[in-house]
């Protein structure tokens, strides 16, 4: 069930949450971010609703296909290979997750979208807010953290890895073509991110 939940709430976290990612979007970008996500995530919900619950690899590649198909632009083909990357991390996962499958399968989304994008750390993407929530899950499992207390810790690296992008001149993607003037605000992406995590942490808490 828990894949399910967390789509769900995303999508109507990022219904709530449009208007302020399209504001963060248009000031470094065209945007669109906001609408982006809030669609896609709209159409991945209605493709697992009614899907089997226990099978958590087959619904995450569901949804990466779905956003890959619906949310065009630059983060379509990259959270559909985060979702993808979880996805073939969870082959071999049971119908629960917990913190150490969970650890596997951000470290291979976050590679995927590494793979796709070909952002670094300070580049002031997405990967800004992935990569420290990967390390802090990574850490949280080794430490033997439930599942709810490990996404807790990646939702708040995520969250300080997204504030943290601020200060960040921007070297990938639409937001890079402003140059200095990328400079002093936040990076759409990156705090999509941390709200998929928050709200992972949600559905598994
Ligand atoms: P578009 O820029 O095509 O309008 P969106 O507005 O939906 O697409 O997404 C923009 C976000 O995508 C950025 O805020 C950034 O976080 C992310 N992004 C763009 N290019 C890359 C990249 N090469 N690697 C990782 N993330 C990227
Ligand atoms: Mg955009
Ligand atoms: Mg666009």
């Amino acid at each position: 069930m828990a894949v399910q939940e967390w789509v769900k709430l995303s999508a109507a976290r990022l219904e709530q949450h449009r208007d302020r990612l399209n504001r963060l979007d248009a000031d470094i970008g065209d945007g669109d971010h906001g609408a982006n996500m809030a669609r896609g995530f709209a159409a991945a919900a209605a493709r697992l609703d009614g899907a089997p619950s226990d099978q958590p690899a087959m619904e995450l590649r569901a949804v990466g296909m779905t956003l890959l198909s619906t949310v065009g632009g630059a983060a379509g083909p990259l959270y559909g290979s985060f979702f993808i990357g979880m996805a073939t991390a969870l082959r071999d996962a049971g119908a629960s997750l917990d913190a150490a499958a969970w650890a596997r399968a951000l470290e291979a989304g976050a590679a995927g979208v590494q793979r796709r994008g070909k952002a670094e750390p300070g580049d002031k993407t997405m990967v800004d807010a992935l990569l420290p929530a990967r390390d802090a899950l990574a850490t949280a499992a080794a430490d033997g953290a439930s599942l709810a207390e490990a996404l807790r810790a990646a939702a708040s690296a995520a969250d300080a890895g997204a504030d943290a992008t601020i200060p960040l001149l921007a070297r990938k993607g639409r937001a890079s073509y402003l140059g200095e003037r990328s400079v002093g605000h936040l990076d759409p992406g990156a705090v999509s991110s941390a709200l998929l995590l928050r709200t992972a942490a949600d559905a598994w808490g």
